[in-house]
């Protein structure tokens, strides 16, 4: 059987190897992003480029967008040149972005006037996962629809998960993220803590991840970023953390729930922010820790 033609909208650190591994598993693809070196990187592997969104979108039965936050998926998706003017009526919109429920909801129903269908499908994992193609895919929208495009998702993901209706997907990915966020900082702390007090960091990293303090964080940022000093190999940009636990607030603020842990989680990541720290990855937020606490955790650092 054909597979159905794809358009694939925002080649960064997540889009390019999801992009990749749907061309793997055999799906024509049509790519865009503002910036051509991913496109012609896709191109070599034999994906189809494409000059706007609307253009990735014309030939598409299913376009995808990994894009950063609200405002990016709203110039691509609604704007001049974006998705719904070259979408074909009836394709569906699977926005892998994660961004503010009510602005996916704003997305679909928009969407929908031209006759496109729309799922939230944010992700978790990071970039490992996604060239793996073991990301988790959290869904909200029609479920049919899903079900009708399971083996695409299957594609770039292992756990997929339906959890609403439209937006829902973005909110149990934004409840995520909050978890991480915290997580990342606890994790900061105690290493810098533990390396200041004379303890050799591999040796915390061997202790902790068989113990209760263990998460997937632990492993995740622990061997490859903290012990080795290195934040800048490519992952999950601290500016993208700050981003979701700024909607989390957002979110807490319209419904009044109080977030202590994620208040301060955010202004941590602001501080590293400003502090230059921005594109770095999340895990550099121990930089600043280290700085002010005059110690690095690193491999041999006791
Ligand atoms: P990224 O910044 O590496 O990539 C975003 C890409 O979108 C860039 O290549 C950029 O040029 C492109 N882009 C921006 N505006 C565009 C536009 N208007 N039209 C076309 N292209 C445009 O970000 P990323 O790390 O790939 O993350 C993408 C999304 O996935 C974010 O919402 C992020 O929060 C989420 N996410 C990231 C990770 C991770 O580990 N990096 C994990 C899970 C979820």
């Amino acid at each position: 059987m054909n597979k159905e033609h794809i358009g694939f909208i925002g080649l960064g650190a997540m889009g390019r190897p999801m992009a990749k591994n749907l061309l793997k598993a055999g799906y024509p693809l049509t790519v865009y992003d503002l910036n051509p070196e991913p496109i012609n990187e896709l191109v070599a592997c034999g994906a189809k480029a494409a000059s706007s969104s609307a253009e990735a979108a014309r030939d598409a039965g299913v376009i995808i967008t990994m894009l950063p936050a609200c405002d990016e998926v709203k110039a691509a998706v609604l704007g001049a040149g974006g998705v719904l003017e070259g979408a074909n009526e009836g394709a569906l919109l699977i926005d892998m972005s994660s961004i503010a429920p009510h602005t996916s909801k704003l997305v679909a129903s928009e969407a929908a006037k031209v006759g496109v269908k729309f799922l939230d499908a944010p992700v978790s994992g990071g970039v490992t996962a996604a060239e793996n193609g073991t990301l988790t895919i959290i869904v909200g929208g029609d479920r049919a629809l899903l079900d009708e495009h399971i083996d695409l998702m299957q594609a770039m993901g292992k756990n997929i998960y339906h959890v609403g209706d439209v937006g829902m997907g973005e909110t149990v990915k934004m409840i995520n993220q909050v978890l991480a966020g915290i997580n990342m900082l606890a994790i900061a702390e105690a290493f810098v803590l533990g390396t200041k007090l004379g303890a050799d960091p591999e040796t915390i990293y061997k202790v902790i991840r068989v113990s209760a303090g263990n998460s997937f964080l632990i492993d995740a940022r622990v061997p490859d970023y903290l012990l080795k000093g290195d934040f800048t190999r490519p992952g999950f940009a601290l500016d993208l953390m700050l981003k979701d636990l700024g909607l989390a607030i957002e979110s807490a603020k319209i419904n009044k729930i109080p977030l202590f842990l994620t208040g301060q989680a955010y202004q941590y990541f602001s501080m590293a922010s400003s502090w230059g720290l921005g594109k770095k990855d999340m895990s550099s937020v121990t930089e600043l820790l280290e700085e002010i606490v005059g110690v690095k955790v690193r491999t041999g650092s006791e």
